[in-house]
């Protein structure tokens, strides 16, 4: 493996020179080496390539590095092609880094416009005095600095290490309140004074506001706006629940009409509540995993809209056009509309559309997505005849941002939404302390998407998903092959390489991470199971990696045999693995932009173990002792391998997964609006009952199983009879949680008591 020297551990520092004529007594050689020694004086450490591999494991792996200096002869070359590969690798990931050329004077006039215009300046190795070169360099590293941080961050950090006293909120002071206490000291040193000093409040001019979009706040919006593609951008530090809200609130008037994604967060319910809107919902397809997928196309004609409309019984008699239309994009599972194709359906329907992109901050940035998020191109290119177009997207979920960071992005269409009145509502749902710090990891999200940067972090990302995609296949390839089991990725099973059709495992993994073609739903696929879709209408996005445990057939129907996903999923978190959600035979994964090279691996060894434990029908005492130890009674004397028959048996005979399909298959019927079924709450109206008291009443609360966490019932919607779809899936699922203790299904709405599952009702 290539190596590098480095003679210095300062962060920050690090320089890269490549040279591979160092060691050598040349005079290049010694002139190197006293370079090396200057910059070494002037606090600066030089991390040494010695070769071009040496170079390029280098620019890959230190993302600290504030220079390159390389050697124009490298490996003299006369045709310099290694120091032009390295130059290159270096701008594919940095646009900004400082580069100096080490040359001769002689070679000055034969290096090409295109290299001249990549380096920023050269080192006249036999000429310069070390002095004048070292100081040059670290100018450009300054330079460098100012220029990588972006509006806010630059101020608060500025603002947090000059200023001396704070008489000003939040009370502790810059940290120094939490030194007057023994625990609080050690919240001070746990956290560190720097983000404690960074705490600052709206008292601080300097650094604008929040509520006014000015100073460097404002700047920061104004950036990201430019980074995201958008008109207007806004922060929010209150998560995407809060930007929901916002939206909401800025386009809906009370008692006004809006189209809802059935496939919608809380926050959607929430902003129903708020507004006192009239819901119509479009509903999504379920596929045999239970997964949720997109609205078919057919529904978002203006013939089926206004039939849509015209049926609902919340909706009927209302003839004035929706206010807003909100649809999930991407959905939990990583299905991402084509957005221009969903703007072009609901144009004629609708005025104002938000896309809730909760999940889907990365989508700019790698071309593979194209067409597939709201914020396209730009800008200054909007629509002016088309809808006006939101995109909601929580920064902290697959970007790197603090948790609740969250933007606001805006395109206006042909119904403009002045600032004025958006603000509005923006601070309707704003603290008027937000936390600094969140806003400033959000101005940093901007700056790690912008340029070259954001292709390449979601390009690391989509190959990783790639490689354990891949990886999985390929073992499941292996053992079903020899008539064993093995787990399996939700994926296409073939992919189209040319006029060839391979199967996913063996194409080839560039092909596999740049081509749309290879993660679109096609019609009538049935690796995805959706009916109704459109060519190009919808893709898999592939850092939402969805695996799958043995048991559901394609059909929609159990299989004779089977593991249901939770038992992998109690083996793995006792294993300590984390993964995003559990569904009946799958479990989630995300690859996000934080995903570290190979760190699949140890998912993939975990799987291993786990069949190896459920083959060998492993004593549960060893392989899953936290749930024993809880569980001592039922679960003391079984092997892996029993309590997943005997789960994957009691799914079958309870039918729950089946019965949910069923309940999510048609839209139960709305007795009143969201709001007043909220009003109803407030006023202490109706009572927890169980199951078969249930039938005939009115949901109070939204009934929201998780996951896929997406309401079986809305607040104000019926239950229907005891027989019918919603309670006949809940006594199923009440059954089977009763005899698998540490199982049990999160149901929102639902409280497991003593005597059985309750819920509130009108
Ligand atoms: C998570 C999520 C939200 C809420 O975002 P937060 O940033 O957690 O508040 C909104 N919509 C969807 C689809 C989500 O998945």
């Amino acid at each position: 493996m290539a190596r590098t020297e480095q003679t210095g551990k300062r962060i920050g520092r690090n320089v890269l020179l490549v040279c591979d004529r160092l060691h050598e007594a040349s005079s290049p050689g010694r002139a190197a080496r006293a370079l090396q020694e200057d910059l070494t004086a002037h606090e600066l450490s030089p991390v040494i390539a010695l070769s071009t591999a040496a170079a390029h494991e280098a620019i890959e792996a230190d993302p600290h590095l504030q220079a390159l200096l390389l050697d124009w002869d490298l490996h003299q070359d006369p045709s310099h092609t290694q120091a032009r590969e390295v130059l290159d690798a270096l701008r594919a990931r940095n646009a900004k880094l400082p580069v100096f050329l080490l040359a001769t004077r002689e070679a000055a006039p034969h290096v090409p416009a295109e290299v001249m215009r990549e380096a920023d300046g050269f080192i006249w190795l036999l000429e310069d005095s070390m002095e004048f070169v070292s100081t040059r360099i670290l100018e450009a590293v300054r330079r460098y600095r100012l220029a990588l941080l972006p509006p806010m961050f630059g101020a608060l950090a500025k603002f947090a290490d000059e200023a001396e006293y704070s008489w000003h909120t939040p009370g502790h002071t810059g940290g120094s309140a939490f030194l007057r206490s023994p625990a609080g000291r050690m919240f001070h040193d746990y956290f560190g004074e720097k983000l404690l000093r960074a705490d600052l409040s709206i008292s601080v001019a300097a650094l604008g506001s929040l509520l006014d979009h000015t100073g460097p706040i404002g700047d920061a919006e104004r950036y990201a706006a430019y980074v995201f593609g958008a008109q207007r951008s806004y922060f929010v530090t209150n998560g995407t629940s809060t930007a929901n809200r916002v939206v909401f609130t800025a386009s809906v008037a009370r008692g006004e009409t809006v189209l809802a994604d059935r496939n919608a967060h809380k926050s959607i319910e929430h902003g129903l509540a708020l507004t006192g809107a009239r819901p119509a919902y479009l509903l999504p397809y379920r596929n045999h995993l239970g997964m949720i997928g997109p609205i078919p196309p057919a529904s978002l004609t203006r013939e089926a809209i206004a039939h849509n409309l015209a049926s609902s019984r919340l909706t009927a008699g209302q003839d004035a056009r929706p206010a807003l239309a909100i649809v999930t994009n991407s959905t939990y599972d990583g299905l991402c509309y084509n957005a221009a194709r969903v703007e072009e359906l609901l144009s004629p329907s609708v005025d104002r559309i938000l896309f809730d992109e909760a999940w889907f901050g990365h989508a700019r940035f790698n071309p593979l997505y194209e067409n597939h998020y709201a914020m396209r191109g730009d800008p200054a290119g909007r629509d002016p005849a088309g809808p006006t177009i939101f995109a909601t997207q929580s920064t902290h979920k697959l970007l790197a941002a603090l948790s609740q960071a969250s933007m606001v992005h805006l395109r206006e269409g042909r119904v403009p939404i002045e600032a004025v009145r958006f603000n509005e509502s923006l601070m309707m749902h704003a603290s008027t302390s937000p936390n600094y710090a969140i806003i400033a990891s959000t101005d940093i999200s901007s700056a790690m998407m912008d340029g070259a940067g954001g292709q390449l972090l979601t390009s690391e990302a989509i190959a990783e998903a790639v490689a354990f995609r891949q990886t999985v296949a390929r073992l499941q390839a292996g053992f079903l092959e020899k008539g064993d089991w093995f787990f399996g990725v939700w994926q296409p099973d073939f992919v189209r390489d040319g006029a060839l059709r391979i199967p996913f495992a063996d194409a080839p993994p560039q092909l596999l991470a740049s081509s749309q073609a290879c993660w679109a739903l096609e019609p009538g696929a049935d690796w995805h199971g959706f009916a109704g879709l459109e060519p190009g209408y919808c893709l898999l996005d592939p850092i939402k990696v969805t695996l799958t445990t043995p048991g559901m057939g394609r059909d929609g129907k159990l299989e004779a045999q089977g593991i249901p996903a939770p038992l992998l999923a109690h083996y793995l978190a006792e294993h300590g693995i984390t993964p995003e959600k559990t569904a009946h035979f799958s479990i989630l994964f995300l690859f996000s932009i934080g995903v570290t090279k190979g760190k699949w691996g140890s998912l993939v060894s975990a799987l291993l173990d786990f069949k190896r434990d459920y083959d060998a029908n492993t004593p549960l005492t060893r392989a899953l002792p936290a749930l024993c130890a809880a569980h001592p009674a039922a679960y003391g004397a079984l092997g892996l391998k029993e309590l997943g028959q005997a789960m994957f048996k009691a799914m079958g005979e309870t039918g729950y997964p089946e019965k949910l399909q069923e309940a999510y298959n048609a839209l139960p019927l709305p007795e009143m609006i969201p709001a007043e079924a909220h009003d109803r709450l407030i006023r202490g109206e109706g009572g927890m009952a169980g199951l078969a008291a249930l039938a005939g009443g009115v949901a109070a609360t939204a009934i929201v199983p998780y996951p896929p966490g997406i309401p079986l019932l809305m607040p104000g919607e019926t239950f229907g009879t005891l027989d019918g779809p919603v309670l006949r899936y809940l006594a199923a699922v009440e059954r089977f949680d009763r005899q698998f203790p540490g199982f049990g299904h999160d149901t929102h709405g639902v409280e497991p008591a003593e005597g059985g599952y309750r819920a509130l009702r009108y």
